[in-house]
């Protein structure tokens, strides 16, 4: 069931039976995670802590995702920002240090791979804290990615491997991760979409106010160093996207606007329709709309596959094949993107119907619901080992 940006703000907690899990910190710092957080935050209510590090220290994209977030007493704000990453990460363990040191909780949670999931995971090791990593176990196998050790990193110190798919689960039995600290629970993006998708009414006045069309657009995303950093690659993405034969909407994010003012680029976002970063449920009334997605964003190729969109990953490597051969396609900065975009043009409304019976390979909205599970059994038997 889709519900309005006002619906969300106002949903309470519902996971009942979920009683005992209260003095939980998630640690976070950039839009992904707040997103795929929330779902957890009304899991387990106000017997949660948020520490939010600070690490995307854009407004534009922190305050629209905070804005729709279900209200905590107890949010933190760390305001770490940016700047080299040996020093960013050294800073937050120490800021998150702190805050455990205060109010230690009973566990920590982080999410995905960033630098502040990796000193959230520091911290609570240091504090000797039960650790619950969330989306673990994913691998591009590609070293040159700082979050491809983050992950390593992190899912070696948790207690608690919450693996989407069974595909992760296989990835760290293969390093030697204990099969009894891997939980497998599907992705909390689903319910995070679920809960955040404006009705279909809502969607079509988002495109109304922008004079697009349902299906008539391409809704596009490039934010990745590998992709923005390069002045050449960045080029060539914004010039295959500005020769797509459909209007190409795309919320610029605040690394590659940077990016287009030191290279020089601004006139290759001319024949784009630019976009400041959206909200979350605005962005998804564009994204289930558009007739194809192009991105290198790793949230949107899960978030095609619930919303049954194609997606163009425009990457070297990607941890999330399971959507290879069926919402999504791969290819590197190039004509491969205006190619792939217009196979899935040649017929949208077929690919549309197709899609739309292919379940999700990250689940059916209740990893939340199955993580908490997971972590009450993990307390539970740290409460026995210490009562014994
Ligand atoms: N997103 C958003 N507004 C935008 C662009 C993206 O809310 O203008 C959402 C998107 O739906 C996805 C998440 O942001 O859930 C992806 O974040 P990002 O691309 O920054 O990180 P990644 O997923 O690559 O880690």
């Amino acid at each position: 069931m889709s519900t309005t940006t006002a619906d969300f703000r106002a949903a309470r907690p519902t996971a009942a039976g979920l009683a005992g899990t209260g003095g939980i910190t998630l640690v976070c710092g950039t839009r992904p995670e707040l997103i795929k957080l929330a779902p957890l935050m009304r899991a387990f209510g106000d017997g949660c802590a948020v520490v939010y590090t600070g690490q995307h220290y854009d407004r534009s994209l922190y305050a629209r995702i905070r804005a729709d977030l279900p209200p905590s007493e107890a949010f933190h704000e760390l305001g770490v920002g940016a700047g080299r990453r040996g020093g960013q990460l050294g800073r937050t363990v120490s800021a998150v240090d702190e805050v455990l040191a205060d109010r230690p909780g009973r566990a920590v949670v982080v999410q995905g791979d960033t630098t502040s999931a990796l000193a959230g995971a520091l911290a609570a090791n240091a504090h000797d804290l039960p650790l619950v990593h969330v989306e673990a176990g994913l691998r591009s196998h590609d070293r040159a990615m700082p979050e491809e050790h983050n992950r390593v990193l992190i899912d070696h110190l948790a207690d608690l491997c919450c693996a989407p798919t069974e595909l992760n689960r296989g990835h760290l039995l293969a390093e030697n991760v204990p099969d009894e600290r891997i939980a497998v629970t599907g992705n909390t993006v689903v319910e995070a979409l679920q809960a955040a998708l404006p009705a279909t009414d809502d969607r079509r006045a988002v495109l109304a106010a922008r004079g697009l069309e349902r299906d008539r657009f391409v809704l596009a995303t490039i934010h990745r160093p590998e992709n923005v950093d390069d002045a050449g690659r960045l080029a060539v993405i914004l010039r295959e996207l500005g020769r797509l034969p459909l209007p190409v909407v795309f919320p610029l994010h605040p690394r590659t606007a940077k990016s287009v003012e030191a290279f020089g680029l601004r006139h290759l976002l001319e024949p784009l329709v630019e976009l400041e970063p959206q909200a979350y449920p605005a962005f998804l009334a564009l994204a289930a709309e558009a007739a194809v997605l192009v991105s290198d964003s790793g949230g949107i190729q899960e978030e095609a596959s619930v919303l049954k969109r194609p997606v163009v990953v425009v990457r070297r490597s990607t941890e999330r094949p399971e959507i290879a051969g069926t919402f999504g396609t791969r290819v590197l900065p190039g004509p491969a993107i205006g190619a792939e975009v217009a196979r899935w043009l040649d017929d949208v409304a077929g690919h549309r119907e197709r899609l739309r019976h292919l379940p999700s390979p990250y689940g059916d909205g209740s990893a939340s619901a199955r993580i908490v599970t997971a972590l009450n059994a993990l307390l539970a038997q740290r409460a026995g080992v210490t009562a014994g």
